[in-house]
C-alpha cells in the first residue's frame, strides 16, 4: 500500500498499476483511483456458509463439503473424472473434463474437498462441473470465509483478482480522504438517501460479515439502492442537460391550423380518432414554437401514426419549410411515398424521395431539388443522412420506427439545413410501446405522446399458440384463409443471428408449403433481395395477386395489407415478445376477424411457455412490453444498443421502477439547488462513455 495515497490521483499511483494497467483501466473509465470504486461489483459469491448436500437445488451456486466415496475416469463421449461426494445429508458428482494425474490422486477416496460451484443437472445426480476446489484435513473444523466475495465486470487483460487487489487500495484511500458528497439536501430527503456515499461504497465492496446475503445478491440492499438513486439522478441530471442543450437552439415557427391543413383533413377517406386528434393538437403545440420539437410518438401497429406525421408535415409546408420522413427500410419508405403522394400532391406538395438504390442519375436529380426546394417533403432511408444531402429549409424531421435507428443518427439529422440558425423539428414515431419507467430514462430528452387508441373496425388478432408437430394442421388452416380469399402470412424466423440462414429457411419453406399447396399462388420476399425485387412482391401481396407470402422479419415495420388475415409464425419462441407482437400487427389491419399462429418448436421452457402466452392472452402493446421488460432487460426491449441508453453499474431498470418513479422530481430539485454539481456528478457516474459533447 502507498502512503497518503489520495482518490484523486491517477490510478498509476497504485501499486500493481504500470502503464499497460492503466491504459486497461482507461478503456473502462477508470482514470483516478477514485474511479475505481464506482466500478461496482456485478453480483457477489457466498462462500461464508457450508450448504449440506441435501439441501443444494440446481443452479444454486454455493460453497459444499464431503468426503470422496469414489473416485472413477468415465470414457464417453469425453473422458472425464468423476467424484461422488457424501457428507451425511447427501450426495453429489463432481466432473472434470481436464484434470492431471496430481489432481486425480488429490480427488481419491477418503479424501475431504471443499467445493464452491454451480449445481447443473447430470444423468444421475446433480453435479458441479469443474468446481473451484480444495482438498482440507479429514478431521475438524476448517474456518469458511467471512465475507461476500464481490465479483466485477473485467476486460480484456484484467482479471479478478487484479481488480480486488486494486479496489482494496482504493477502498483504504477512502480513510485519507473523503469522497464529496453530491446530493442535494432535498435529495437527501429519500429514504434510500440516507446512507452517505461512502458508506453505501464500503459497504457493497466489502460486505460486512454480518450481511443480509439475500438482499445483497438480489441487489435490493438499502446500500445498492443508495447507489442506485445516485446513478439514475446522474443519468437524469446528464439528460436534462442535453435537453436544456437543444432547447437553445433556434427552430421555425411552423403553422397551426390552416387551410391547408383543412383541406387535407376533408380528403382523408376517414377521420381522425380522438387519440390521433389530441396528439396531433400537442405537435401542434409544439412546432408554432420557436424552439426545437422533441416528440416521441408512441402508438401501437395500426393505431394510425403516418397520418399523425402527414399533418405535421402539411404544417411544415405550409409555413414554407420543407419535411423529411425517415424510414428504416425501404419497403417501408416506398408505402410512405406512395401515402404521402397520395395525401399531399393534391394539395399541390410535391414528395419525392432518396434511398439507397436510386441510380446514380435519380440520386443527382433528388439532390438538386432537395437543395433547391424543389421538392417539399423527402421520403427516404439512412440515406438522408449521407453529407452531400442537403436541404434548402429544412422544418420538420420525422423518424419512423425510431427504435430502428440510434440517438446520434436521430441527431445528425438536426444539422441538415443550409440554415444552421435554425434547427428543424423532431418527431419521432415508434410501435414499441415502452413502459413509461423506461421511456422516462431512455427518452429523457424527449417529451411523450401516445396513440392509445385504434381506429374503428378493427376486430382483435386472436393468437393460438401450437406445436411445430402439427404443421399439417397449420398448413390446412392456410388453405382455408385462401378459398375465403384471405391472404396470409408466413413468417420464418429460424435465426437471429444470421441472415442467410434465415433466408435458407425462408426458401426452404417456400418450396415446402408449394408442394403441400400446390393450387396458392406462394411468393417469398427476404431481406437479401434487391429492393426492386422485394417492391415488386409486396405490392403484388398487396393488390392480391399472391396467397400466400412467405417472408422473413423483413415485414416486421409498418406494411399495411388489410386483406391479410392469417399470420403463421414459425420458431415463434426465439423472438423477443415485443417484436411478435410488432410482426402479428400486419394482420388485423381490415374488418375481417384475423389469426395469429404462434409455432413453436417442443420442448418449450416454462419461461417460453408464459411468453407465448403473454401473447395470446392480450393485444395491448404496453402490457406485453411491460412483460418483455421484465422478462429481457431493457436493452432487448428498445431493440438496439445504441438507444442512448448506458449500461447501468448498479440501477437496474425494472427493479428499481420506484426510484425511476423520482427521478424527474429528484433532478428538478438538484439542478435548482447545485446545478455546479452536475458535471460531478456525471463524470463520477458515467465517464465519458456518454459523449454528450457531439449531441
Ligand atoms: P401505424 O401506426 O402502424 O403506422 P398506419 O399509419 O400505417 O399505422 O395506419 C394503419 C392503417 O389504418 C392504415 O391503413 C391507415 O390508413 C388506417 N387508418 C389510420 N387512421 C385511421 C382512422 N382514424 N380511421 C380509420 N383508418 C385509419
Ligand atoms: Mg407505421
Amino acid at each position: 500500500m502507498v502512503d497518503n495515497l489520495v482518490l484523486s490521483q491517477s490510478v498509476t499511483a497504485l501499486k500493481g498499476v504500470g502503464s499497460k494497467v492503466a491504459e486497461r483501466l482507461h478503456k473502462i473509465g477508470i482514470q483516478q483511483v477514485q474511479d475505481l470504486l464506482f466500478h461496482l461489483p456485478l453480483r457477489y459469491q457466498d462462500r461464508t456458509r457450508l450448504h449440506p448436500l441435501g439441501s443444494v437445488r440446481l443452479h444454486q451456486e454455493c460453497l459444499i463439503e464431503g468426503t470422496v466415496k469414489l473416485s472413477q475416469i468415465k470414457f464417453g463421449r469425453r473422458r472425464s473424472l468423476l467424484c461422488h461426494i457424501e457428507d451425511g445429508t447427501g450426495s453429489l458428482v463432481l466432473r472434470f473434463f481436464h484434470f492431471s494425474k496430481t489432481q486425480q490422486q488429490q480427488l481419491s477416496q477418503g479424501a475431504r474437498v471443499r467445493c464452491f460451484g454451480e449445481l447443473r443437472n447430470g444423468p444421475s445426480s446433480l453435479e458441479m462441473v469443474h468446481p473451484e476446489y480444495k482438498i482440507i484435513a479429514v478431521e475438524g473444523f476448517v474456518p469458511v470465509e467471512t465475507e461476500l466475495t464481490p465479483i466485477y465486470p473485467t476486460t480484456e487483460g484484467l482479471h479478478q483478482l487484479s481488480l480486488r487487489k486494486l479496489l482494496k487500495q482504493a477502498l483504504a484511500c477512502l480513510d485519507n480522504s473523503s469522497l464529496p458528497e453530491l446530493l442535494s439536501e432535498n435529495n437527501r430527503l429519500h429514504p434510500v438517501a440516507h446512507y452517505s456515499l461512502t458508506d453505501a461504497l464500503r459497504y457493497v465492496h466489502q460486505p460486512p460479515p454480518d450481511v443480509d446475503v439475500q438482499q445483497l445478491l438480489e441487489r435490493t440492499h438499502p446500500t445498492q439502492r443508495r447507489l442506485a438513486y445516485e446513478e439514475l439522478l446522474a443519468h437524469q441530471v446528464s439528460m436534462r442537460q442535453l435537453r436544456q442543450r437543444t432547447l437553445q437552439h433556434k427552430s421555425p415557427v411552423l403553422k397551426g391550423v390552416d387551410e391547408h391543413s383543412q383541406q387535407f383533413l376533408q380528403q382523408l377517406p376517414f377521420p381522425l380518432t380522438n387519440a390521433q386528434q389530441r396528439v396531433i393538437d400537442e405537435i401542434l403545440l409544439d412546432i408554432t414554437q420557436n424552439q426545437p420539437m422533441q416528440r416521441l410518438v408512441q402508438g401501437d401497429v395500426g393505431s394510425g401514426k403516418t397520418v399523425v406525421a402527414a399533418m405535421a408535415v402539411v404544417s411544415a409546408v405550409s409555413a414554407g419549410y420543407q419535411a423529411v420522413m425517415m424510414a428504416p427500410t425501404e419497403l417501408l419508405a416506398e408505402q410512405h411515398l406512395r401515402t404521402f403522394k397520395a395525401w399531399l400532391e393534391p394539395l399541390g406538395i410535391s414528395v419525392g424521395w432518396c434511398v439507397g438504390k436510386q441510380t446514380a442519375a435519380e440520386r443527382k436529380q433528388t439532390l438538386a431539388d432537395l437543395d433547391s426546394g424543389e421538392i417539399r417533403v423527402a421520403v427516404g432511408t439512412h440515406a438522408l443522412f449521407q453529407d452531400e444531402v442537403v436541404f434548402n429549409n429544412l422544418g420538420l424531421v420525422v423518424i419512423d420506427e425510431q427504435h430502428r435507428f440510434g440517438v446520434h443518427q436521430r441527431l445528425a439529422l438536426r444539422d441538415k439545413g443550409k440554415n444552421l440558425e435554425l434547427v428543424p423539428h423532431q418527431l419521432v414515431m415508434t410501435a414499441t410501446p415502452i413502459p413509461r419507467t423506461l421511456a422516462m430514462t431512455a427518452y429523457a430528452d424527449l417529451n411523450v405522446s401516445v396513440i392509445d387508441e385504434l381506429p374503428p373496425g378493427r376486430s382483435p388478432v386472436t393468437t393460438v399458440v401450437i406445436p411445430d408437430s402439427r404443421r399439417d394442421d397449420i398448413v390446412a388452416r392456410v388453405a382455408v384463409a385462401c378459398q375465403e380469399k384471405r391472404q396470409v402470412y408466413w413468417v420464418c424466423t429460424l435465426i437471429e443471428e444470421s441472415e442467410h440462414l434465415q433466408c435458407q429457411a425462408a426458401e426452404d419453406s417456400t418450396i415446402e408449403l408449394q408442394q403441400a399447396l400446390p393450387d396458392l399462388r406462394i411468393a417469398l420476399v427476404h431481406g437479401r433481395m434487391k429492393g426492386h425485387e422485394k417492391e415488386a412482391i409486396m405490392q403484388a401481396f398487396k393488390a392480391g395477386d399472391i396467397d400466400l407470402l412467405v417472408a422473413t422479419t423483413v415485414i416486421e415495420v409498418g406494411v399495411d395489407v388489410p386483406n391479410a388475415s392469417l399470420m403463421v409464425i414459425e420458431n415463434s419462441e426465439r423472438l423477443g415478445l415485443a417484436q411478435l407482437h410488432q410482426l402479428r400487427g400486419r394482420v388485423g389491419r381490415g374488418s375481417i376477424q384475423s389469426h395469429c399462429v404462434l409455432m413453436y418448436h417442443s420442448p418449450l421452457s416454462e419461461k417460453g411457455q408464459a411468453r407465448l402466452k403473454c401473447l395470446r392472452e392480450t393485444n395491448d402493446g404496453f402490457v406485453i412490453a411491460q412483460r418483455d421488460l421484465e422478462l429481457r432487460g431493457p436493452g432487448e426491449l428498445l431493440g438496439t444498443r445504441q438507444t442512448g441508453l448506458p449500461q447501468f453499474r448498479v440501477a437496474d431498470l425494472v427493479e428499481d421502477q420506484d426510484l425511476v418513479a423520482v427521478m424527474q422530481q429528484a433532478a428538478d430539485s438538484f439542478l435548482q439547488s447545485t446545478p455546479e454539481r452536475a458535471e460531478d456528478l456525471i463524470t463520477r457516474w458515467f465517464g465519458h462513455r456518454i459523449d454528450f459533447g457531439q449531441v
